[in-house]
């Protein structure tokens, strides 16, 4: 009979690789916290509408990568391909707004992108978001983007660039597309037939896309960040001004739209040489409009997105060896040197100490044979002899030295003992 697989870029987290998953999951949690902002857990699902307005018509993600199915009522439903419309849906729905502000969210979930899989691209993947609600000051743009650098900087990933551009105001925008719609149709036919079409929808995008021939020909394309109102050209000298006084690294990007279209103010990507074709860690930016778009108040707004998958392919190795849990192999055999090993092991576990048996073995030597398999340091050696005499062996199992102590109080002194390195 044919066996069943997974899904075509679904993968499994194997447990060789939920140790480095923690240690991420558990940096961006620890790193977001510190920053003040709090955890918000919103669905897997949400109604198709939600995404096609805020995410809008003309990205990509909206146009073909959405898990897009009909309820058993017809109602059209979509797997999230991303967080920061459902947590802006739950911003609005729950009234946030009229609680103090500033209000900072973070978020760690899968999402789903129907996208041709490859290494670091996959259908069903992991992100870390924030976003910040409430401030329109530069400062918050600082914070995310600094919360962001600190976090990768914190795992060690390599080869990091932070790239930043502005997208002015919406009305700086409209001011712009015109100028750079006329230049592009001058190149028009040096380009690829996905930005022929986007010129006139969403022809930002255009300035963002990897086909190098199309780079080439948007080379000398008009800049947006050459024709930003006073006030935008403010606010983005002022996080620039910022990021110097802490010490972040960035470089301008001036072709750096970012694919969603909620985004104004500040648009940022961090990059890594060490992740080929798929060179983008995470990406964020201002969404000032986003919450009223979705039917909410006026409240700007500014967060960013981080895969957990290219960070994990960035991690270095060293980072998440050191992460295995050091076990106590617990050799119990004979009669009462199982019954008294039973014992032990439920007291080693409840004071926190990790402790395996392998409960086939029924000798001293299946026993260590398991334990030197086992990712254990130390076998605690506990035979009928041992209990006679009321004492077990404890062998380091990397040293083969072996030292007798009493069973009477040993979880208390285990738990004392500094464990080998
Ligand atoms: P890309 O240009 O690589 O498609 P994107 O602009 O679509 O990225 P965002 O929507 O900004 O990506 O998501 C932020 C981060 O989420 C990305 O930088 C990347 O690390 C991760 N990411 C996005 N799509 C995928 C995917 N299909 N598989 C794995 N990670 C992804
Ligand atoms: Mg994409």
């Amino acid at each position: 009979m044919d066996t069943i697989k997974g899904i075509k870029g679904v993968k499994d987290i194997l447990p060789e690789e939920t140790p480095r998953w923690r240690l991420i999951e558990n940096a961006a949690r620890r790193w977001a916290l510190c920053y003040g902002y709090q955890e918000i857990r919103i669905p897997i699902f949400e109604l198709t509408a939600l995404f096609a307005r805020s995410i809008g018509s003309t990205t990509d993600i909206v146009e073909k990568e959405m898990y897009t199915f009909p309820d058993r009522d017809g109602t059209s439903l979509t797997l999230r391909p991303e967080g920061t419309a459902g947590t802006v849906r739950a911003f609005i729905e729950h009234n946030r707004a009229a609680d103090p502000l500033p209000q900072k969210y973070f978020y760690i979930g899968p999402m789903f992108r129907h996208e041709r899989p490859q290494a670091g691209r996959l259908r069903q993947f992991h992100q870390f978001g924030v976003e910040s609600f409430g401030t329109a000051d530069p400062r918050a743009d600082i914070e995310v983007i600094a919360l962001l650098w600190r976090l990768l900087s914190d795992l060690a990933l390599p080869d990091l660039t932070l790239e930043i551009n502005s997208l002015g105001s919406s009305g700086d925008r409209a001011a712009y597309k015109p100028l750079l719609r006329s230049f592009l149709a001058q190149q028009e036919s040096l380009l690829c037939a996905n930005c022929r079409r986007r010129m006139d929808t969403n022809p930002l995008r255009v300035l963002d896309c990897k086909v190098p021939d199309c780079r080439a020909a948007t080379e000398l394309a008009p800049r947006l960040t050459d024709h930003l109102s006073p006030e935008a050209r403010a606010h983005f000298d002022q996080v620039l001004a910022g990021l110097a006084a802490i010490g972040v690294p960035y470089r301008l990007n001036p072709r750096l739209v970012r694919g969603l279209d909620y985004y104004c103010l500040t648009s940022f990507e961090i990059t890594s040489t060490h992740l080929g074709a798929q060179n983008a860690v995470g990406a964020g930016g201002r969404y000032d409009g986003l919450v009223e778009t979705l039917g909410g108040p006026s409240v700007p707004a500014v967060g960013f997105a981080v895969g957990l998958e290219r960070m994990s392919l960035m991690l270095p190795e060293t980072s998440s060896s050191s992460l295995q849990d050091c076990l106590y192999y617990v050799a119990a055999f004979g009669e009462e040197g199982i019954k008294r090993g039973l014992v032990l092991l439920d007291e080693l576990r409840r004071v926190g100490l990790s402790a395996h048996c392998d409960y086939r073995a029924t000798t001293l030597k299946a026993h260590l044979r398991q334990a030197d398999r086992s990712k254990c340091c130390y076998a605690i050696l506990l035979g009928d002899d041992e209990a006679a005499r009321g004492s077990i062996i404890l062998r380091n199992l990397a040293s083969k030295a072996q030292e007798e102590l009493p069973l009477a109080g040993l979880t208390a002194l285990l738990k004392n003992r500094p464990f080998p390195s």
